[in-house]
């Protein structure tokens, strides 16, 4: 029996459950988080979404994402799942829920994702963690009506570049058609999220266009976003979305990092490959993890530290 079966059996002897999203959270966790509520009330269960942060207001035209809870206002559940989170920490303090719950699941597509909860089911080959909710719901019953198509669209756009990056296979493009079928608007959805950005955002990717540094002969790109950028641009934290990709998007960019500072002064990297490197590699060696062509990790360390280790760690893995 596969493990999606087995998920999807198990799913039907329980009854109330809190679903995780991780930390940072973007279009694939909270919109796999969104279905995946719904999906459960379908079929009669009681579901809660929870998240450590906000969600950002991009996300704020689908409605359910309102009902995202935050930790204090959380009561506890018999059964918990993890969603699009590569390891325990990124659930952040909703982590001691899972750990408190007596039955508990990990839906993943993370290659640093070693497993963890009773079952998991870390499928690399996916897209998107959206990507694996459909074909749990395929397994459990649950008919995708629009509702729950929007969501699952939404969180495979997201995660597969609107179908661009190397991640999207056939498999990903017959679940975005049985997606379409249901009668969503995909080019709504595609407008809302991608073509609906505040001005803040065009000016945080001018800062960060000028704060660039090459190396390699320009095989790999960094720049640096500080506090300072994203309150002189009239920017949130969320706004800095992207803009990896943005480097990569350079015709001799390999390699792409932005090492952006968060409000308690540590910092976040984000890195992007286009053909050649591992930066999900370079993530675990700094205690983080992601996909092999983007992925990210979080360093309390002054600037300097943070810049000199990552561009060494590029340096190498080019020449990997
Ligand atoms: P982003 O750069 O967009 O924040 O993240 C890129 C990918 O790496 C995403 O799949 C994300 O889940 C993963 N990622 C980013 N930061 C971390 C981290 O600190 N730990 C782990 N395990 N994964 C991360
Ligand atoms: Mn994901």
């Amino acid at each position: 029996m596969s493990m999606i079966t087995r998920i999807a059996e198990l799913i039907r002897e329980h009854d109330d459950y809190t679903v995780i999203a991780h930390i940072a959270p973007d279009g694939d966790t909270i919109c796999s988080c969104m279905a995946l509520k719904l999906g459960l009330e379908q079929i009669g269960k009681k579901a809660q979404v929870v998240c450590d942060n906000r969600v950002p207001p991009m996300f704020a035209f689908l409605e359910e994402s309102y009902f995202v809870k935050t930790m204090p206002d959380v009561k506890r559940t018999e059964s918990c799942i993890a969603v699009d989170c590569a390891d325990r920490l990124r659930m952040g303090t909703c982590a001691k829920l899972f750990d408190a719950a007596s039955f508990t699941v990990c839906l993943d597509h993370h290659g640093t994702n070693i497993g963890f909860g009773d079952l998991f089911c870390v499928d690399t080959t996916a897209a998107a963690t959206g990507e694996i909710v459909y074909l749990l719901f395929k397994e459990m019953g649950v008919d995708i009506d629009s509702d729950i198509a929007r969501y699952l669209y939404c969180a495979i756009i997201a995660d597969s570049g609107q179908f661009a990056y190397s991640n999207t296979t056939p498999r990903t493009m017959r679940i975005a058609a049985d997606l379409l079928e249901t009668g969503i608007d995909g080019n709504e959805l595609h407008t809302k999220l991608y073509s609906s950005d505040p001005v803040s955002k065009l000016r945080i990717k001018a800062r960060a266009i000028n704060n660039l540094q090459l190396f390699a002969d320009g095989k790999i790109a960094v720049t640096v976003i500080t506090q300072r950028d994203i309150l002189a641009a009239g920017a949130s934290n969320e706004d800095t979305e992207g803009i990896a990709e943005m480097l990569r998007g350079i015709d001799t960019v390999e390699l792409s990092a932005v090492i952006k500072e968060q409000r308690d002064g540590a910092f976040k990297v984000s890195m992007r490959s286009q053909n050649i490197g591992n930066v999900a590699a370079i993530a675990r060696k700094f205690g983080g993890g992601g996909h092999e062509r983007a992925a990210g990790y979080t360093i309390a360390r002054p600037l300097t530290y943070c810049l000199n280790t990552l561009t060494d760690e590029l340096l190498r893995e080019l020449d990997v």
